[in-house]
């Protein structure tokens, strides 16, 4: 890589939206459930290819925590990216399927990096982070939908705030076709039970399985957001494609099966794309695996940024987050700073949600809070307020900073009081926590709460 000019911030996109992303491979372990047909075994991380480019940086590393995360602060520092707010990200297999033991000296790993100092337990490590030059603003972790709801205090134990879950397709003929081992129920119940918690949560979803077509795709993602039960926070969209190794090679090579084509691939993503509501961000849009480990389906991991271009040039507004991120508005020069409170309510998995975003008059977006009301109880899920990421301390000159965090901290405590909920809990990376006791909260086993 050539080194950055002075002032230069390499591949900018990276902290646009806030904070600065540290993936973590975990070394290579078998589900337990068996292999999913479309998943490849290629003795690296379960679901990735040796080629791609974190499971290389991690195999060098020998898969151990605390280098890879140190590994990457380096070279995000390297490239000029404010390091200070990190969102951890443990990726590759079911995590909380691994054993309980190295589970916890993992992230423990994962906290002496940021902290640049060995601590002598996980509890330590999290108090030493709470003023670390490197925060740990948010941790996720990707699992399956009935490995995770028994797992709720031992993932804020660690610290965890988003969770991943594995969907695909809301089918329970299509799970049994493509040897998931579990069922819709298992999505319905671990969605509740996360979003109770506190966690924000994402849907990993896959148009083109084995065993749908177009139409079902389309209307089971529909189903996604009509129906109270699911209503993910995120989505990943991951169109089926045959890796080697898998089983459904062997069933593609039989002819059982074929993938979507480009043109099939556009049309439902874009329809796709259309439906997600306000409150959802699209995360992703394809894999980005090597071409040389598909056997068949489309290989433009670029797909995103085509069909974006193509909704722009319409003039066709889509509603999802990531669409209308000031930090990437910013890129094409077209903000108006004459900022408003916008609450969109939904009923959600037997809760009410209150989505807040604070918006200019081009509906592009600054900040947003996720606040939950069930059976008497308040929770923040989320508060994130986008823009590059800036240094702590250091003041914006559009949105991170200006005190936007706050005015949507008042607006969710406003609606609390309303609603006649005495106690309000935020879900809190480790390293929010010194803000939270800014705005009067308190910890309170591994949550911020503030009384009224
Ligand atoms: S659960 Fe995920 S990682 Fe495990 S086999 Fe299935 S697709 Fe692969």
């Amino acid at each position: 890589m050539l080194k950055p000019k002075k002032n230069e911030v390499r591949k900018p996109t990276k902290t646009l939206s806030g904070i600065t992303p540290v993936a973590v491979m975990l070394p290579p372990r078998k589900c337990e459930h068996g292999d999913c047909l479309y998943c490849p075994s290629l003795n690296v991380p379960q679901s990735y290819t040796p080629k791609s480019p974190v499971v290389m940086r991690a195999k060098e590393l020998n898969y151990d925590a605390y280098k890879q995360v140190k590994a990457r602060i380096n070279a995000f520092k390297a490239m000029h990216h404010p390091t200070e707010k990190i969102e951890l990200i443990i990726m590759g297999g079911t995590f909380l399927e691994y054993p309980e033991k190295f589970q916890s000296e993992f992230i423990k790993g994962c906290y002496d990096a940021m902290n640049q100092k060995t601590s002598k337990n996980l509890k330590q490590a999290q108090k030493l982070n709470e003023k670390a030059e490197h925060r740990c603003v948010a941790l996720c972790v990707e699992t399956r939908p009935d490995v995770c709801s028994k797992h709720i205090d031992k993932m804020r134990e660690f610290g965890v705030t988003r969770v991943e879950l594995g969907v695909q397709i809301i089918d329970d003929k299509i799970y049994k076709k493509i040897q998931r081992g579990h069922t819709v129920k298992d999505v319905i119940n671990a969605t509740k039970n996360l979003k109770n918690a506190g966690f924000k949560i994402g849907y990993h979803i896959m148009p083109g399985l084995p065993g749908s077509n177009f139409k079902k795709d389309l209307r089971l993602f529909k189903k996604l957001f009509s129906d109270e039960r699911f209503k993910p926070d995120q989505l990943k969209l991951y169109p089926c494609q045959v890796i080697p190794s898998s089983g459904l090679e062997e069933v593609y090579w039989k002819g059982g099966y074929k993938p979507y084509t480009k043109k099939e691939t556009e049309h439902i993503l874009i329809e796709m794309l259309k439906v997600v509501p306000r409150y959802c961000r699209v995360m992703r849009v394809m894999r980005e695996i090597p071409p040389e480990y598909i056997v068949a389906g489309i290989i433009n991991i670029d797909l995103r940024k085509d069909i974006e271009a193509e909704f722009r040039k319409k003039n066709s507004k889509l509603k999802e987050i990531r669409y209308r991120e000031i930090g990437f508005a910013l890129r094409r020069k077209e903000v108006n700073l004459d900022l408003d409170l916008k609450i969109t309510k939904y009923k959600s998995s037997g809760g009410k949600e209150y989505f807040l975003e604070i918006v200019n008059k081009n509906d592009i977006l600054f900040g947003l809070l996720r606040l939950r009301l069930f059976d008497n109880f308040a929770i923040i899920r989320e508060i994130h307020v986008y823009g590059q990421a800036l240094k702590l301390g250091e003041k914006g000159k559009t949105s991170q900073h200006r005190g936007l965090g706050k005015w949507l901290m008042e607006e969710a405590e406003k609606i609390v009081k309303k609603n006649k909920v005495k106690k309000l809990s935020v879900i809190s990376g480790v390293g929010v926590r010194e803000y939270y006791k800014k705005l009067g909260y308190k910890l309170d086993k591994t949550y911020m709460v503030k009384k009224f």
